[in-house]
């Protein structure tokens, strides 16, 4: 295993009409996963091709380890991937498949491989799929032979490329623990990409958001779901979305109060910390989790009065839909059971109040 260094990195297409990344540095440590989200279109596959070779950097360098492999052929970089499509070759069985990788990059004897095939068959718990072929296979069993085939090869760094997005979800869930209990068993390094924000923060030690072909933020998940660094990954990274309230700033006699412009949000600023944040701003966007609200007893001081649109059963909770702003969802108890019309009041603890920058989006805080 090895670090894996990526340093300004850009990428332009159609002779600069598009960017696709755009000076991306990262450094991804020996033994540690990485994943990469963001939307359609932000550079997340583009940026996996160009650390695998399959795509060549527009400028910038790609190291793994003390190697700079920027201008090294694919074959010759030390790295795997694993495809959303698997990649499988349909004539092979399972086993050829697997070995494949081996036979091209090593020297080992026959033997060896064929030791080093049925050791990882046994670990991916697909040794009675050895003989088969392909076609044979289903989704979940085509992805584990394609992890395998990435396992057996021993490379400095794993590259995963949307590799669940074809399974259903249940297949996925499994799946995801399955590479996660891979991880933790033989330390890969690895880069994860993903459109899938909850798989990205589940799988990942640390988490890189990308939009527009630059990196927004990175960082432990729960440290970017508590601090994002802007309103795009406050939105990103969270489910059902962080809500957002363009409001005033009004501060009388030494009162501070948010409120929106249609009136239905009126807030009174007491944290030190966010009276600091607001600090010589006149409008701002305020930034509220769904599950960060609570609907209150009436009496409660400094609550939000709000008429329940609609009441969507997710399970466990409801999602309530507020007339607070464009779409204000709140996430409740499924015990909490307003009905649509219902007048309520919602409070929201001043440590899950952010506050974003009105014009650039950045956060205040
Ligand atoms: P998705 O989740 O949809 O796969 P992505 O984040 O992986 O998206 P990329 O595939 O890396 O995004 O694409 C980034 C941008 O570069 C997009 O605007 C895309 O249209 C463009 N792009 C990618 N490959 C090429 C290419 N070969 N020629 C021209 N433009 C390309």
């Amino acid at each position: 295993m090895a670090t894996l260094t990526l340093e300004s990195l850009r990428k332009e297409f159609d002779g600069g009409q598009i960017v696709a990344v755009d000076d991306l540095s990262l450094e991804v440590a020996d033994g540690e996963f990485v994943t990469v989200v963001g939307p359609s279109g932000c550079g997340k596959s583009t940026t996996l091709r160009m650390v695998a070779g399959l795509e060549r950097p527009t400028a910038g360098r790609i190291s793994i380890g003390d190697e700079d492999v920027t201008d090294v052929h694919a074959r010759d970089r030390d790295v795997a991937m694993v495809f959303q499509n698997y990649a499988l070759y349909p004539h092979k069985t399972v086993e050829q498949n697997m070995a494949f990788g081996l036979r091209m990059s090593t020297d080992l004897s026959k033997d060896e491989r064929r030791r080093r095939v049925r050791e990882t068959a046994e670990m991916m718990d697909i040794e009675e799929l050895l003989d088969q072929q392909p076609a044979e296979l289903s989704g979940g069993q085509k992805q584990r032979v394609a992890l395998g085939r990435a396992i057996v090869r021993e490379p400095d760094v794993f590259l995963f490329d949307e590799p669940l997005s074809n399974l259903d979800a249940k297949l996925r869930t499994t799946m995801r623990t399955e590479i996660q209990r891979l991880q933790n068993e033989l330390d890969i390094t690895a880069v994860y990409v993903t459109h899938d924000q909850e798989e990205a923060m589940t799988m990942g030690d640390r988490i890189v958001i990308l939009n527009d072909g630059e990196l927004q933020q990175s960082g432990a998940p729960k440290s970017v779901y508590r601090n994002p660094r802007n309103r795009f990954v406050g939105g990103f990274v969270g489910s059902p979305s962080m809500n957002f309230l363009a409001v005033g700033v009004f501060t009388d006699a030494g009162r501070t109060t948010l409120v929106d412009e249609a009136g239905t949000f009126e807030y009174d600023v007491t944290d030190q910390r966010l009276l600091d944040a607001l600090q010589g701003h006149d409008e701002v966007t305020v930034g509220i989790r769904p599950e960060s609200v609570t609907v209150v007893d009436a009496g409660t001081s400094g609550a939000i009065p709000a008429t329940v649109e609609v009441v969507e059963p997710v399970g466990a909770d409801n999602y309530l839909h507020l007339d607070i702003g464009d779409d204000f969802i709140a996430r409740v108890d499924a015990a909490v059971e307003p009905e649509p019309g219902e007048e309520v009041l919602v409070d929201v603890p001043s440590s899950a109040i952010h506050l974003f920058d009105a014009e650039t989006g950045e956060s205040l805080l």
